[in-house]
Order: C-alpha cells, then sequence, then structure tokens
C-alpha cells in the first residue's frame, strides 16, 4: 500500500468510519446494465431509473478524478429506545444527516481530513453499493443492500472522488449469501423484491410509505402491514443480519424523541409536534402531510390491535 493509500485509510479510522477501500473510477456497466434490465421489465418506471444512470460514469462527469475513495459508516452500534414504533426503519432513526446524530459530519471531517492531505476531493457522484464492492469493503446480498461481515447491511456507504493515483484494493464481487437462502425474497411483504437482486421499487414500503402519490392501492396498503415510515423487513430476516445491530451506544438524541415516536402517538400526533419534532428529523414527508404519518401509524396500530 502506498503511503499516500496508508493515510487515507488511518483517516477514515480516525473520523469514526468502520472500514475505507480503494476502487478505480472506471465506468460503472454492471450498474449501467442493471438500470437496463430493469427498463425493460418495468417500462414505466424508465424515467426513474434512467435518472440513477449518471452515476454510472464518474469519469466522464469529473475527468480530473483519478481514484473513490469508499467509506464505511456503520449505525447499528446505537440502542434503540424503547417506545419508538417497530414501524421506522432503522436507517431513518438512524440518519447520520440529522444534526444532533453525532455521526453527523463524519462525511464533512473526512473530505476536510482528505483534501489537508492536498488532494482534490467531490463527495458522492457514484453507485454507492457498487463502489463499496469495487473498492471490496462489502459484498452484495440477494435484497440489493450490501453486508460486511462484522456488520451486517446496517451501513451507509459513503464514496470521494479524489484526484490521487491511487491503487484500488481487490474487488468483493463475489456475493455474501449462502447458496441457498431466499429469505428475503420470501419475506419481502409487497413482493417488491420479485427475485434476487430484482425490487420493483414502486411497490417497495419505503417508497409506499413516504413518497409514492397516494392514495396507494389497497392491497398493496394492506400488505404494509406494520410500516409505518421505511421498511427493514428484507433485511430482519436476514442470517446475514445475525447479532450484526450491537447496541453498544446511547442514541440521545432519539431517546429525547422516543416518546413521540411510538405507533399509538404517531397515529394520534398533532400539527405542532408534528412540525417541531418529528418533520425535522424525518423529512421524505412534507411539512404540510402530517395526516399521512398519521394514515400510516394508524394503519400499523390497528393492524396490530386487529
Ligand atoms: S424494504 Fe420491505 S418492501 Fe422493500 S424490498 Fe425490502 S422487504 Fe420488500
Ligand atoms: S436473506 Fe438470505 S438471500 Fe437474502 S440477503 Fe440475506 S442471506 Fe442473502
Amino acid at each position: 500500500m502506498t503511503l499516500i493509500a496508508k493515510k487515507i485509510k488511518e483517516l477514515a479510522k480516525d473520523v469514526g468510519y468502520v472500514d475505507c477501500g480503494i476502487a478505480s473510477t472506471e465506468l460503472f456497466s454492471e450498474f449501467s446494465a442493471a438500470i437496463d434490465q430493469r427498463i425493460r421489465e418495468f417500462p414505466a418506471l424508465a424515467c426513474e431509473y434512467e435518472k440513477m444512470r449518471k452515476r454510472a460514469f464518474p469519469r466522464q462527469n469529473n475527468p480530473w478524478a483519478n481514484a473513490i475513495v469508499v467509506c464505511v459508516h456503520w449505525y447499528g452500534k446505537y440502542r434503540i429506545p424503547e417506545n419508538i414504533s417497530n414501524g421506522i426503519g432503522r436507517s431513518y432513526l438512524f440518519d447520520r444527516r440529522n444534526s444532533d446524530c453525532p455521526d453527523h459530519d463524519l462525511p464533512e471531517r473526512m473530505k476536510k481530513g482528505l483534501e489537508q492531505l492536498g488532494l482534490r476531493v467531490r463527495r458522492g457522484g457514484v453507485p454507492d453499493r457498487w463502489a463499496a464492492v469495487r473498492a471490496g469493503v462489502a459484498r452484495f446480498g440477494r435484497n440489493n443492500f450490501v453486508y460486511t461481515e462484522k456488520h451486517g447491511s446496517w451501513l451507509n456507504i459513503e464514496p470521494f472522488l479524489v484526484d490521487a493515483e491511487l491503487t484500488p484494493d481487490e474487488p468483493s464481487y463475489e456475493i455474501a449469501c449462502p447458496d441457498s437462502c431466499r429469505l428475503c425474497v420470501e419475506e419481502c411483504p409487497t413482493k417488491a423484491l420479485q427475485r434476487p437482486f430484482c425490487m420493483r421499487f414502486d411497490h417497495c414500503i419505503a417508497y409506499l410509505s413516504y413518497n409514492a402519490p397516494e392514495p396507494i392501492e389497497p392491497e398493496l396498503w394492506r400488505l404494509m402491514g406494520p410500516w409505518v415510515y421505511g421498511c427493514d423487513q428484507c433485511q430482519l430476516v436476514c442470517p446475514l443480519n445475525a447479532d450484526k445491530w450491537r447496541e453498544r451506544e446511547a442514541a440521545e438524541w432519539l431517546e429525547k424523541m422516543a416518546p413521540y415516536l411510538s405507533t399509538d402517538a404517531l397515529a394520534e400526533m398533532d400539527d405542532a409536534t408534528y412540525r417541531e419534532v418529528v418533520q425535522p428529523a424525518f423529512w421524505y414527508i412534507a411539512a404540510d402531510e402530517v395526516e399521512r404519518w398519521r394514515r400510516n401509524a394508524r394503519r400499523a396500530r390497528d393492524r396490530v390491535l386487529g
């Protein structure tokens, strides 16, 4: 490993990432091919898929970039406060972009550190998970999430384009899953995960819960069951995630919010609570759409009671 690569990896560790690898800036041809395949299968969603394609061409968009530094952030270290609805996806609970989360400024500190090493830097701009695999820091599971052996899929992948000529690390193209496992596909409530590696995003509960035009088709609405905001089902059933949520650290910012985040509280949440407490931390539902939260939470609550 060259001295600069060593320094970059030490920096990532000091900043708080659990791993860091180096990838080339070549075309992400597999990512582009995966987009082509989705468009063939779901032509009505072509526009949405096409929006993602530009990330396949890091060099074309950033001719100065010579390598990708791929950092791994693990949020499975936090204790989930009691009473918080199980229907909120964990990546949203522990979203590092929330300014009260202690990991909030990880990318900024990494970017500054890279600049102090004399590098030109741009955050993002590549397909995160594919970059992680190319950099050898994670492997794909059949649910399309990426996994590390030590941390499961409770990860954020944060890539940085840099101008340094760095030798890429060995990619990890082999998938993470045992041969016979298909649990994620079998347990996907809406069958959005239609087969391994093929997820129809407009049927995914995450999209349906906060982004899809309403009203949601009644059968999909029923299948959303206990999920209020996002969905973790294909990660929760995954054997690769067994014992990977370690709950070592208190999530103080979330503990303060916990009384407002039970399914019951969300179902009856008043406008002021939504505006002042919930929406600033969970911003995928717009500030004037509190009723969407209430409907999602009431479905989840009534399903549990029923
Ligand atoms: S997040 Fe939920 S709905 Fe989406 S693919 Fe996974 S299990 Fe299915
Ligand atoms: S549930 Fe099984 S098939 Fe799906 S990602 Fe996990 S190990 Fe792979």
